[in-house]
């Protein structure tokens, strides 16, 4: 039994998945009277790919990597629900998560009965790979990481991720939605590479594609398996498939490399500001920033129709406001707001 099958809960390992009749037949074109749907066509009478292998193979040719090493799920949230489901027994084991990150890993943590060890990061949200392995006990079945973090912007070092992989005789989670806007890049290849790392993307950010509800998972095959078989079968819609299918083929790279600029412009005006106290470096599509007085600012913006996201009462963001990278113009109406703000 390989390592990870080892530590997948016993009743995920002996499922035997639901599947359908569409699966043994195969062909394009037949009479299908299987699935008890409408035989009246309007494009969404038939029930969509379970397999997904037309967006999986488009995604795999433009990330360089196999169907194979692709799950794919109603956002990355339901691969974070999934991870949990597969490794983690309620109410026996726990997960190891950074704090602050994001937060559905602490949502699904509570919604499986599965307890979360949480690893501070410190005053520069920098992470101690030490303090993070020694809060793993025997009962630790995977540790969340985000890169670039969310909330804090910041990416970690693909080294520290590697190491910690190596380190840790369980499943490692990097959840890597900003990654496009990074310079650290991605650990697409290290995961199909490495056996106990999951990827997690989304097209919900750089590709601009949240409304659609698409996340990936990228990982060995083995691990990606046992995503598919838990699933439920038809996670995602015909109408997201086709419309991301559609969406991909337009590049997405000006408008990263805008964000991008626009992070900068951003990261190297808010300082002079008196109200602001610091802002973090971001490899992300925000920046966070600490203010003498968070709700304040916060209340103000709101009644000028500028909604940010107030971070101000999670452990380590004390006095934080959390701002995405908005259009040029929409930059410009905060700098202008920000302009009349008087503490
Ligand atoms: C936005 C975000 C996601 C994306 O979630 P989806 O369910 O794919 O929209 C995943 N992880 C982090 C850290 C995020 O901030």
């Amino acid at each position: 039994m390989s390592r990870i099958l080892s530590l997948v809960r016993p009743n995920i390992a002996a499922l035997s998945p639901y599947s359908t009749a569409r699966d043994e037949y195969g062909g394009p074109i037949g009479i299908f009277m299987d699935a008890n749907e409408s035989p009246y066509e309007n494009g969404y009478n038939r029930y969509p790919d379970p397999h997904q292998a037309e967006l999986k193979a488009l995604l795999g040719r433009l990330k360089g990597l196999k169907s194979e090493n692709i799950f794919l799920g109603n956002g990355s949230d339901e691969a974070i629900d999934l991870i949990f489901r597969i490794f983690c027994v309620p109410g026996r084991d726990n997960v190891v998560a950074i704090s602050p990150s994001y937060g559905m890993y602490t949502v699904a943590a509570a919604i499986n009965d599965v307890a979360v060890h949480s690893v501070p990061l410190d005053e520069n949200f920098l992470l101690d790979s030490g303090a993070l392995i020694a809060a793993c006990d025997s009962n630790t079945r995977v540790i969340f990481l985000c890169s670039p973090n969310n909330p804090s912007g910041n990416a970690f070092p693909r080294e520290q991720l590697l190491d910690i992989c190596r380190r840790f005789n369980g499943v490692v989670v990097v959840d890597e939605a900003y990654a496009d806007f990074s310079s650290n890049g991605s650990l697409a290849a290290d995961a199909v590479a490495t056996d106990n790392l999951i990827v997690l993307q989304t097209l919900s950010k750089a590709r601009a594609m949240a409304g659609l509800r698409i996340g990936m998972a990228i990982s060995s095959s083995e691990i990606v398996g046992l995503m598919s078989r838990v699933k439920y079968p038809y996670n995602l819609s015909r109408a997201a498939m086709e419309k991301a299918f559609q969406l991909l083929e337009k590049p997405v790279e000006d408008e990263i490399r805008t964000i991008v600029a626009e992070r900068q412009r951003l990261y190297s005006r808010l300082p002079s500001y008196p109200f602001i106290q610091k802002v973090f470096p971001s490899d992300a599509n925000f920046l966070l920033v600490r203010v003498d007085d968070a709700d304040k600012l916060y209340s103000f913006l709101l009644e000028k129709g500028i909604i940010v996201r107030n971070r101000s009462r999670i452990p380590g963001c004390a006095g934080c406001l959390r701002i995405s990278i908005g259009l040029p113009a929409e930059n410009e109406a905060l700098l202008n707001a920000l302009d009349t703000y008087a503490i």
